[in-house]
């Protein structure tokens, strides 16, 4: 049955339907992700607010439909554009890649407030902030925990030694689920080396609010290091079927 819903969403995705139509996905913190679409959007004359743009926050009306179906967008208004984030190529990259993770690890029509909250809380903080790298990983580190995924990373997986600080590089196993010690690492064949201050500067992000790190700057080597390990462990996790996730 065809019912009338309200809601603020975050636009993620986005797709010509037609010369004139396209298909929106959004994600709200009542309904989770979904598709609709918006017909005419393209038109210069529309009642709908169209066309409508990726990384926008919208105020939404649509008619919604049974899951097989796409649900029909009736009305859209913006709330906010986040402009600065597309004056700034670094700053629309972070956010970009925030979208993309959000289209590969949500479930479709699975509500999650918290996710909500971290990507707006996120995407006001590249706006206004000037450390879009460093939005990006809190935010990355913290989408993996509220999905469930979070590496064990304070002690090895596989016999549970605390984290070997005394060694300036550790072993991470995406396949394992974290972190080995020296002992376990030689045998588990699946693995990556990296500088130990990845893991407490990821454990650190973890356990602190982000205004902790406003003026933080990374020792030489240390971000490409962050990006690497987290590159090749969300690759592990989003290569999943996607039901593991819900
Ligand atoms: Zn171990």
């Amino acid at each position: 049955m065809s019912q009338y819903v309200k809601t603020t969403a975050l636009s993620i995705n986005r797709y010509d339907y037609s010369e004139t139509s396209q298909v929106v996905k959004f994600f709200s913190p009542e309904l989770g992700a979904f598709n609709t679409l918006a017909k005419g959007a393209k038109r210069d004359k529309n009642t709908i607010g169209g066309p409508l743009d990726i990384l926008h926050l919208y105020e939404i009306t649509f008619i919604r439909k049974p899951s097989e179906c796409l649900n029909i967008l009736t009305g859209s208004e913006i709330i906010n554009p986040f402009l600065p984030i597309r004056q700034d190529i670094e700053k629309f990259n972070a956010s970009s890649r925030m979208l993309l993770l959000i289209n590969e690890l949500l479930p479709f029509h699975a509500k999650n407030s918290e996710v909500f909250e971290l990507c707006l809380n996120a995407l006001a903080n590249i706006c206004l902030g000037s450390k879009p790298q460093i939005d990006l990983l809190y935010f990355e580190l913290h989408l993996l925990r509220l999905l469930g995924h979070i590496p064990q990373i304070s002690s090895c997986v596989m016999c549970s030694e605390p984290l070997e600080t005394q060694f300036a590089r550790t072993n991470f196993s995406a396949s394992s689920g974290g972190i080995l010690c020296r002992a376990c690492a030689g045998k588990i064949p699946e693995k990556l080396e990296t500088p130990t201050g990845v893991f407490t500067f990821f454990d650190s992000m973890l356990n602190n609010r982000i205004t902790k790190f406003d003026r933080i700057v990374l020792a030489g080597g240390l971000h490409p290091e962050t990006r690497r390990i987290l590159n090749y462990y969300f690759s592990y996790v989003i290569e999943k079927p996607v039901c593991n996730y819900a």
